[in-house]
């Protein structure tokens, strides 16, 4: 049979006496808040290496606007943090992961400011935001609307100055080593120095979010679902993969990327609006324009197509502009940069993929099913988002879990005597003679049908359709050989896209951000039950959970 991205174990042929080999007690791949904060803890016990693909600053973190969810007030509690984010999720959540998120978060954003992040405050008190689907103003933002920038900047900062880590920015994991069962590192390519293997006792899985699979995306371009890509190709179960969060309001300008404008935004009383001016989210929910965002995604869809129109608008020209300058300085300056006067002219918004709610299964200590593998952030699923995030809690899930991820890492690091490799590994794969597609061209054209055919509203032959137009696309691209980024990046979309949309087929029921048009009611059946996606001898089996 001819090697496909579903039965392919390794994207690269090497041997591990011709590649250099490294060693750590302890690798991380990804340097966004889940593998920064991961690395950082494991750092104080063992030895780290945390290994990304471009900068250090190149992340979803980075670009993070809205703030971070967390009960830092006395007129809060954890209850309801908790009851907003069962709430919310749609009956998918894991309660148990849920109370370990909303408990452990205020610690984390405690221990942040101790290292120096700076959060808006008036005098002494934090500012605290409201964004949909909460019942509290507990949205702890920075710069007004840069939080996820200060994260960053806060976590690079201590990263570099730990010692026992060491960063390799420009470091493109391709796959997790794996043998006899066990994680033992990951295959590498430096832009400088080449493929090497990474041997390490435990490795932590932080490769972020796959938002690139869609046209139109939030997120930054080494969003390419990698690490879920890596993950399928070792063997591990991945969850919930039908269940991407699209963001309702993105600056909508033809040509231009898709720009977020913050939830926050509507927090503080913008808006939505089509283009006569009329106000449209109370005909669709009762909490209007902060409904959950899978609500308004929809409505905002539907009252596109039900008037021919490109976009609706957001409109904040009744709010104080004077203190909307100053909560949304990003947003402001973007805005003027399209000469959109937010006085004057109403903001043209329409939603955009934004979240990779599945991931690799783990459990409620970050591990996965693989010894000496965990995995935390958005390449992970621990349970907290159900099938709808909660504003906010994203951040906060990289906060907790990576701290979860880096401890527990060092720790069974420590116990382990032997050393993490190297060992006789080799992986043969024979170059194809088969036409080359023009790569740009797949990973442009596999954007738009995702978008068209796995987008906010699904329909079962749409979804069947677009299987079979991943599997023309795989036959040509994925049996080839490549040594560059680029190449390793459209095979791993093609092969998240496949899991992606293999999963939205296989539920049939309507639920949080996955709606079927032919199955539009939820199936209480399905409650708590999760969909779950592995490498079968000929491609993804996908089963529901019993
Ligand atoms: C525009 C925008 C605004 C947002 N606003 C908010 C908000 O206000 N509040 C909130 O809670 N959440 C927000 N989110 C979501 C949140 O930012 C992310 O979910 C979160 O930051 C994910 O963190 P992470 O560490 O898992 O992944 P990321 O921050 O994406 O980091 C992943 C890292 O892995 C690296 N990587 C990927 N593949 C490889 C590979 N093959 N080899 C090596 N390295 C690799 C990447 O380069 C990157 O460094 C927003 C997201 C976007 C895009």
């Amino acid at each position: 049979m001819t090697e496909t991205c579903d039965t392919r174990r390794y994207l690269t042929g090497f041997d591990v006496g011709r590649v250099p080999n490294l060693f750590a007690d302890v690798l991380v791949i990804g340097s966004g808040v889940a593998g920064l904060r991961a690395a950082i803890e494991a750092a104080g016990r063992a030895s780290v290496i945390l290994v990304t693909k471009g900068r250090i600053i190149d992340s979803n973190t980075a670009m993070a606007q809205g703030g971070i969810a967390a009960v830092m007030s006395p007129e809060d509690s954890f209850e309801s943090h908790i009851q907003d984010t069962l709430r919310v999720g749609c009956g998918l959540c894991d309660r148990a992961a849920v109370e370990r998120l909303v408990r452990e978060g205020p610690d984390r954003i405690r221990e942040l400011v101790g290292w120096g992040a700076i959060f808006d405050r008036r005098a002494q008190d934090l500012l605290m935001g409201l964004e949909a689907g909460h019942s509290s103003a507990r949205i702890v933002h920075a710069l007004g609307d840069a939080t996820g920038r200060e994260v960053a900047d806060t976590l690079i900062r201590v990263a570099r100055g730990t010692s026992g880590l060491r960063i390799f920015e420009e470091c493109f994991a391709v796959d997790l080593i794996e043998i006899e069962g066990r994680c033992r590192g990951a295959t590498t390519f430096h832009r400088h120095f080449g493929h090497q293997l990474i041997w390490a006792r435990q490795t932590i899985l932080a490769a972020g979010g796959c938002g690139q699979l869609y046209r139109e995306s939030t997120n930054p371009e080494v969003a390419t679902g990698d690490g879920h890509a890596m993950a399928y190709r070792a063997g591990l179960t991945l969850r919930d993969m039908e269940m991407v969060q699209f963001h309702p309001t993105t600056l909508y300008v033809a040509g231009a990327t898709r720009a977020l404008i913050s939830e926050a935004v509507r927090g503080e009383g913008a808006y939505l609006v089509d283009r006569q001016g009329r106000r449209f989210m109370p005909e669709y929910h009762p909490d209007a324009e902060l409904a959950p965002r899978d609500v308004v995604s929809r409505a905002i869809l539907a009252e596109m197509a039900r008037q021919d129109a490109t976009c609706m608008y957001l409109d904040v020209r009744h709010l104080n502009a004077e203190r909307f300058r100053k909560r949304f300085p990003t947003i402001t300056r973007l805005c003027e940069e399209f000469d959109i006067n937010i006085e004057r002219d109403r903001i043209p918004v329409r939603p955009a993929a934004h979240y990779m709610i599945g991931g690799v299964q783990v459990d409620l200590d970050a591990r996965t099913e693989m010894p000496g593998l965990l995995a935390c952030g958005e390449a992970a699923s621990t349970g907290v988002h159900g099938a709808n995030r909660l504003a906010s809690n994203s951040l906060l899930e990289g906060l907790v879990f990576g701290a979860v991820a880096g401890r527990l890492a060092a720790e069974s690091a420590q116990r382990e005597r032997s050393s993490p490799g190297p060992m006789d590994i080799r992986s043969d794969i024979a170059p194809s003679s088969r036409t080359m597609l023009d790569l740009a061209d797949v990973r442009n054209s596999l954007r738009s049908v995702m978008w068209r055919n796995v987008g906010i509203q699904r329909v079962g032959p749409r979804l069947q359709e677009t299987l079979e137009i991943i599997d023309f696309w795989s036959h040509y691209v994925m049996d080839k050989l490549f040594d560059d980024r680029a190449g390793w990046e459209v095979q791993n979309m093609l092969t998240v896209a496949r899991l992606v949309t293999a999963s939205a087929e296989a539920r049939r029921e309507s639920r949080g951000v996955h709606a079927r048009s032919d199955f539009p009611d939820s199936d209480r059946s399905l409650d708590g039950r999760h969909t779950l996606v592995r490498r079968g001898p000929d491609g993804p089996r996908v089963w529901i959970e019993s």
